[in-house]
């Protein structure tokens, strides 16, 4: 079968969108491969139709339990024989499914990097013939990168545990460094690099720079009357959220919200009322990401300043994978960066402290440590600082090198003390440095003076536009933007700024006017225009209602 026939018959494409013909030729040709896709592109494809034309199980290694969860149930929808086996699977499940894998029946096996850590897992494998690896959002493997996570650095390792198998790595956003990381701890042999590079022309890109806190609503909300949903307004802080989530059920909206302390049920249930509404509004912190698959995000908000540039583009990624407009906007408020500077000092404890987190750990007798509360060590370290994640990172980088095993206030076990080459092999010492750079790129896009696109396609290596990028907010007004690649019938407000039955002689108060008499109404009904007189300047004024946030004040009553 030829290649468009098998694109065909298992995907029902017709076509393959570049470059996934060459990648899949390379790949079949066992060639390591590295694919820098933007999101929607089409990444999963790329290993996915190699695993059916071939012998063996592609072992997929993914971050996310939703997101292998999603792939594979889409894949069984078109009759493809792939599986995934996780955490939350019952044992007999597991072992059927395992059992399934070992008997030839499955051709893509998905699991989490965590997995590797189960005892018996690579075990279970040895009879299994791995024709290839493929490791899905692959950034994750690096310090570098923006989504670490320790258990991918054990990869390079369970590749060669599984007789080096030829090895497909994808991610959507990864500078230069990050992409040699990824080689390097991959273990890639001479890879072939295929990129799409960054460019999204659908996205809009711009940033509102803020001088209160208190400013940032009001552009909220007429970003939220103008664009409209599907929408997703990202926080730094889970306090802030709260507070603004308060703010908009006050104005009559109901937002779904999405952060890390709510229970993994309640979490669940957030993302798929999200997945399912047709103009969603969902306030969210950085943990929701990497499992949303929808197609028609029209507004991504940020309240704060995220991380690092490479964050902040993943993020707005996730808008217009239909490849329609969408707008991604930043409200930049200065102080806002004292928040990314702790998080970046608490993502990074020094060695001396690592040490002691370790020794601390190491000396308590083995039934006080079983019994052990993350709280009570959080407090021998940092006091009652509830927000300094350091010591929670010391013990995912205990955990994932095996150091530390069990669960607080249950069966918590120290297994043995990391050596101080382990130590400074997870704590290099220039990450920190590195993260505030990182940090710096971000600030220098936000304040920027020139296009933003350039800004971004150059940190990621690559030529900037040549000329302006017609879109963004330095080229490009935005009335004009959204006029021309977001038509009024393809927007869903879900902030319904005005509402009808406003008459001559009410007192309204207008963001950015204050409180206004209106002398006219121009055009009643559902898009209300008025005539008013600011009380302030008894300047005139016509105002779209239907653009700007206002409230009537009830100066009769
Ligand atoms: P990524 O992992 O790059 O974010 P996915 O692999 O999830 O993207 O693919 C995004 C969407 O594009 C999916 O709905 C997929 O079915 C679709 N797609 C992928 N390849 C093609 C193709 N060649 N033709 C049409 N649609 C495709
Ligand atoms: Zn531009």
């Amino acid at each position: 079968m030829d290649l468009h026939t098998a694109l065909h018959a298992h995907f029902g494409h017709a076509e393959f969108r570049p470059p996934q013909e060459e990648v899949v030729r390379t790949v079949l040709a066992g060639r390591d491969v590295l694919v820098l896709m933007a999101t929607g592109e089409g990444k999963s494809l790329c290993f996915q139709l190699p695993a059916l034309l071939r012998d063996g199980v592609t072992l997929v290694v993914s971050p996310l339990i939703a997101l292998m969860e999603d792939q594979v149930a889409g894949l069984r929808a078109r009759r493809l024989p792939a599986t995934c086996i996780h955490s939350q699977i019952e044992r007999g499940e597991r072992e059927a499914r395992m059992a399934a894998v070992q008997g030839g029946t499955v051709r893509l096996l998905y699991v989490t990097p965590e997995r590797f850590r189960v005892a018996g897992f690579l075990e279970s494998l040895r009879p299994v013939r791995i024709a290839h690896l493929a490791v899905d959002e692959a950034h994750c493997v690096s310090q570098w990168g923006h989504d670490f996570r320790p258990d991918y650095t054990r990869l390079g390792a369970m590749r060669e545990a599984l007789g080096n198998p030829p090895c497909i790595a994808l991610t959507a956003t990864a500078t230069p460094r990050v992409q040699a990381d990824i080689a390097a701890q991959l273990r890639l042999r001479d890879p072939v690099c295929f990129h799409t590079g960054v460019e999204r022309t659908n996205l809009y890109l711009g940033v509102h720079e803020v001088a209160a806190e208190d400013d940032k609503e009001a552009i909220a909300a007429r970003r939220l009357g103008e664009v409209g949903g599907p929408a997703i307004v990202y926080f730094a802080l889970i306090r802030d959220l709260l507070r603004v989530e308060g703010s908009f059920r006050r104005r009559g909206l109901r937002p779904l919200v999405y952060h890390g302390d709510l229970g993994p049920g309640e979490r669940k249930d957030q993302q798929a009322r999200f997945q399912a509404e047709p103009a969603p509004l969902i306030l969210a912190t950085n943990a929701f990401g990497l499992g949303i698959d929808k197609p028609d995000i029209r507004l991504i908000l940020h309240w704060q300043v995220p991380r690092t540039l490479e964050a902040y583009y993943q993020e707005v990624g996730r808008a217009g994978r239909d490849r329609l407009g969408s707008v991604c906007e930043l409200l930049y408020l200065e102080q806002d960066l004292a928040i990314q500077r702790e998080f970046t000092e608490w993502a990074n404890p020094d060695r001396e402290f690592l040490g002691r987190v370790s020794a601390h750990l190491a000396h308590l007798e083995p039934e006080r440590l079983r019994a052990l509360a993350a709280d009570d060590l959080r407090a021998v370290f940092l006091g009652r600082n509830r927000h300094d994640g350091r010591v929670e990172t010391c013990l995912r980088l205990l955990r994932t090198a095996g150091c530390l095993e069990g669960e607080f206030e249950r069966d918590l076990a120290w297994v043995r003390t990391p050596t101080p080459d382990e130590i400074s092999a997870w704590l290099p010492e220039d990450k920190r440095e590195n993260d505030l750079r990182a940090l710096l790129a971000m600030v220098r896009y936000a304040r920027a003076t020139s296009c933003r696109k350039r800004i971004v396609h150059e940190y990621f290596g690559f030529a900037g536009p040549e000329s302006g990028c017609g879109s963004c907010d330095h080229c490009v007004g935005f009335a004009e933007w959204i006029d021309r690649e977001l038509p009024a019938q393809r927007r869903h407000p879900v902030l319904v700024l005005a509402s009808s039955g406003v008459r001559r002689g009410d007192w309204l108060e207008i963001q950015g006017l204050g409180l206004c008499e209106v002398l006219r109404v121009l055009d009643g009904g559902a898009t209300p225009r008025v005539d008013v007189e600011v009380a302030e300047s008894l300047e005139r004024r016509s105002v779209d209602l239907r653009r700007t946030p206002w409230r009537r004040i009830d100066a009769r009553g």
